[in-house]
Parts: structure tokens; C-alpha cells; sequence
């Protein structure tokens, strides 16, 4: 076996990965990024869940579907009439899959031009830092490498009750492939992947169940605005069940029938596809020979202290793979964190600032504390809150569901949280993001000036609203 040496090797070419590769070649080091992901039609691409069935091709679908349902049912507001719309689902995906493709490949530029040596091969970690890479045909070799990122992702969680057959019932990957809208479609999880994925097929006109085990419905996110937006999802037609414990699944013919216990009584709903989307696990099959001694955490994560660092001197571990929201931005940032350290540069992640994101409408967005771990802490504190009906843009856009609110600590008035549900929160986050890097305070972002008109006077206002100043809402 022939022994090639680098000063990097990273496993793993996702969003935590493949930044990880490109950073450390801009600063001068040798790497490699050798990844195996191999795609339905067995084509092999760098750009993990995230580029290939993730982010990406999801949010490709809910522009679409979000197009479409508005062309349905907003239009004529406007004065647009569109007699006989249609819906041709083969080309919706065919644009979601060229713009997968554009991506991805083009990583493989990046790499190009940055000097990484791309590898679509299966790596496996063995002692001292050597990377056993096996290629499709069988054929192997070695890698040496003065350090190893590992950068493994995630796979979704499957439940022994309801099995993936990739046909009936589904994972998030398979539930972007669909080649028609399903009459009836069952989700297993109201969280994020549920919520993205019931959208995109409730838009195009399926009428979507969703059961969720917990009797509260997403508790990751501020309350306040979790009861707002159940009550927008609510509107548009999803039927989110909370407190049911799905219990198995049958496949007859082209019907499953969901059974769950629901207020202690046994129920049965019956669905033309199922999705099951109760979270991922971290992959790490295969991924580490005894002699590697990187180890896990108790919940199956590869440990990692707060740099990233692995049990293993010179191994490093970003991503999904490690503990922490699984996000791709957040992957993003240890890979840049892990190759930084690695060239000798100080670097940290700040976790207390990672922005969520759900890409539903109206879009849910937060960073920060929620005001239930602010209260629970027992710092006092104000809130400001401003709805998207008393902006003028959101009117324009026709978007005027939902609300900003600001949580801001009552005596040094620091930005503790800023939670968001309404049109474009995913982008609007972004400003409360900074401001919390900066430590600013509530008056910082009353100082700032927003243009007029825009979304983002109403993050202006919830600013305002904290001092019960706000100019366009009566501050009761
Ligand atoms: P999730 O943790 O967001 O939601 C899973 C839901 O399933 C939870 O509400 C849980 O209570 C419920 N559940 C678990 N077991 C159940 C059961 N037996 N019956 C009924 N409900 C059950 O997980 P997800 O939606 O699968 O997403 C996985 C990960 O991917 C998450 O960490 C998520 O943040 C991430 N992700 C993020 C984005 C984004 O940033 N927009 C998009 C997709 C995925």
C-alpha cells in the first residue's frame, strides 16, 4: 500500500467539512478531503446532507410550492388573474436538482482553485493519524496526516415500528423525491424537517397530518412565538397533533395505516406516504479503528472539548458529528475554528450566538435565550415585541403574520434574544445576530437607522418596544 502524507486530512466533505478543507489550504497547509457520499442515482458529490438532500434542495422546493400556493390563493388579491394554473412537478424538481448539482460541483471547483485534494472515497481513521481510504472498485490506500478533522454529519433516526422502505414510508431524503403530490401524507415529528417538509407538500396541495410525542408544540423555540405560529400552521390546513405516540405503521398495498396512542386512547390514521423525521443520529459507522482511541459520548457523539479537540492529540471533530444544534453554520464555523487552530491562529466559536432557522411560512428565526430560560435564570429583564401588521413593507408583501421580539436584560439593557416569526425572519435574524457578537444593547439597535420602508423596522420597533417607545404600536 502506498503511503501519501499531508498536513491535513478531513473526512467528510459536508458544510463543516469541506469549509475545514479550503480554509486550512488558504493558510498553506497540504490537504486532502476524502468523502463517500453517493447520491440515489449513484453519483458520487461532495456537499453532505446539507447540498445534497438537505438544506439546499429543501428550500429549492419551498420557493417553489411557496410560488405556487401564492399564484393559488394570493394572486387575485393583487389584481393577477391566472386562469388554469398548473402544476408540473418533474420540472420543480429538475430546477431543485440543477441547483444541487451547480453546488456541489461546485465545491470541487473550490478545491480546485484553494489546492485540496478531493477524494470520493470511504475514509476510515486507524492509529498515529493514517487514513485507510477505500475506493468503489475495492482498491485501498493509506493517508498520513499531522492532523485529522472528522466531519461525518448525520443520518436520520429510523423507528424500529416503521421501518424506511423507501417507497411508503420515508426518510427526509426520499420525501424531497417524491414524483407526485401525495393525497394524504402522515409526518412523524413536528419539528423542523416535519414542519419544512409538510409545507412544501401541504403547498402543493396534500393534506398533511403530522403527529408529534410531545404535548408541547416546539419547544426549542420561544413560547410566545411557538403558540403564534402553530396558530399560522393551524390556518393553513395542517393537522399537527401533539401528544401521540405512534405505536407502528402497516404498509398495504399503496395505504399505511399509522397507529398511535393519543389522551390514552389508541388511534389509527391512514396516510399515502409517511415521513418519519424524529431527528438524526451522528454517523460514525466504521468511521474509527480500536486503535484511532477517539471517543465517544455517552448519547453516541464524538467527544470534543470546546475547540473541538477529540480524545486523540491531533484529531479534531466539527459538525453534526459533535455535540451542539445540528446546523450546518455551526459546522461551518468549527471546520474554519478546527483549521485555524490547526496553523497555529487563535480561533473559537461562539456558541452562544448560532442563529436557528425554520424555513416554514412564515419563517420562524431566533438567536439567544428564549424568554423562559431568561426567566428560569433569574435575571430580570425587558421584552419588546413588534407584529409584522404595523409594518408598511410586510403590507406590501402581503406578509403581515407574526412578530418580532427582543429580550433585553433590564438593568445593563444587553440583547439577551431575538425571536422572530414572520416574513423573511431567517434573513432579518441576521441583525440581532451581530448585534449579540458586539454585546449590544436594546438602545444600540434603537440607534441604528433602518430604512424605510422594510422588514427591518420592525426589528427597529421591537428595539424601540423595549422601552415602551415604539412609534407604531401603542406600548401597553
Ligand atoms: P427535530 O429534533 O427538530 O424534531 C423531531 C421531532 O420528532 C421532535 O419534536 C420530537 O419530539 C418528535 N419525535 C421524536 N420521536 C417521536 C415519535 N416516536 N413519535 C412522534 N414524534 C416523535 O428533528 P428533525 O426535524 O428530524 O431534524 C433533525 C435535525 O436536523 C435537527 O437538529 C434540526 O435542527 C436539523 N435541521 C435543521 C434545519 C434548519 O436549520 N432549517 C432543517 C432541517 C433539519
Amino acid at each position: 500500500m502506498s503511503e501519501q502524507q499531508f498536513d491535513v486530512v478531513v473526512i467528510g466533505g459536508g458544510p463543516a467539512g469541506y469549509p475545514a478543507a479550503i480554509r486550512a489550504a488558504q493558510l498553506g497547509l497540504s490537504v486532502a478531503c476524502v468523502d463517500d457520499w453517493k447520491n440515489s442515482d449513484g453519483t458520487r458529490q461532495f456537499g453532505g446532507t446539507c447540498l445534497n438532500v438537505g438544506c439546499i434542495p429543501s428550500k429549492a422546493l419551498l420557493e417553489s410550492s411557496e410560488l405556487y400556493h401564492r399564484a393559488e390563493t394570493e394572486f387575485g388579491t393583487h389584481g393577477i388573474e391566472i386562469g388554469g394554473l398548473t402544476l408540473d412537478l418533474a420540472a420543480m424538481q429538475g430546477r431543485k436538482q440543477r441547483i444541487v448539482k451547480q453546488l456541489t460541483t461546485g465545491i470541487e471547483a473550490l478545491f480546485e482553485s484553494a489546492g485540496v485534494t478531493a477524494i470520493k472515497a470511504r475514509g476510515r481513521l486507524l492509529g498515529d493519524r493514517r487514513v485507510e481510504v477505500t475506493s468503489d472498485d475495492g482498491s485501498q490506500q493509506v493517508l498520513g496526516a499531522e492532523h485529522v478533522v472528522l466531519a461525518t454529519g448525520s443520518t436520520p433516526i429510523e423507528l424500529p415500528v416503521m421501518p424506511f422502505d423507501g417507497q411508503r414510508i420515508v426518510d427526509s431524503a426520499d420525501a424531497l423525491e417524491f414524483s407526485e403530490v401525495p393525497g394524504r401524507l402522515g409526518v412523524i415529528g413536528a419539528g423542523v424537517i416535519g414542519l419544512e417538509l409538510g409545507s412544501v407538500w401541504r403547498r402543493l396541495g396534500a393534506e398533511v397530518v403530522l403527529l408529534e410525542a410531545l404535548d408541547t408544540f416546539l419547544p426549542i423555540v420561544d413560547e410566545q412565538v411557538a403558540r403564534d405560529a402553530l396558530k399560522q400552521f393551524k390556518r393553513q390546513g395542517f393537522d399537527i397533533r401533539l401528544g401521540a405516540r405512534v405505536t407502528g405503521a402497516d404498509v398495504d398495498g399503496e395505504i399505511v395505516t399509522v397507529s398511535y396512542d393519543a389522551a390514552g386512547a389508541a388511534q389509527q390514521v391512514e396516510v399515502d406516504k409517511l415521513i418519519v423525521c424524529v431527528g438524526r443520529r451522528p454517523v460514525t459507522d466504521g468511521l474509527l479503528a480500536p486503535e484511532a482511541s477517539v471517543e465517544l459520548d455517552d448519547q453516541g457523539f464524538i467527544a470534543v472539548d470546546q475547540s473541538c479537540r477529540t480524545s486523540a492529540p491531533k484529531v479534531w471533530a466539527v459538525g453534526d458529528v459533535v455535540r451542539g444544534p445540528m446546523l450546518a453554520h455551526k459546522g461551518t464555523e468549527e471546520g474554519v475554528m478546527a483549521a485555524e487552530l490547526i496553523a497555529g491562529h487563535a480561533a473559537e466559536v461562539n456558541y452562544s450566538t448560532i442563529p436557528s432557522v425554520i424555513y416554514t411560512a412564515p419563517e420562524i428565526a431566533w438567536v439567544g435565550k428564549t424568554e423562559a430560560e431568561v426567566k428560569a435564570s433569574g435575571r430580570a429583564y425587558n421584552v419588546g415585541t413588534f407584529p409584522f401588521g404595523a409594518n408598511g413593507r410586510a403590507k406590501a408583501l402581503q406578509q403581515v403574520a407574526g412578530m418580532v421580539k427582543l429580550i433585553a436584560d433590564r438593568e445593563y439593557d444587553e440583547i439577551l434574544g431575538m425571536h422572530i416569526v414572520g416574513p423573511m425572519a431567517g434573513e432579518l435574524i441576521a441583525e440581532a445576530v451581530l448585534a449579540m457578537e458586539f454585546s449590544a444593547s436594546a438602545e444600540d439597535l434603537q440607534r441604528t437607522i433602518h430604512a424605510h420602508p422594510t422588514l427591518t423596522e420592525a426589528v427597529h420597533e421591537a428595539a424601540l418596544s423595549v422601552d415602551k417607545r415604539a412609534i407604531h404600536a401603542l406600548n401597553r
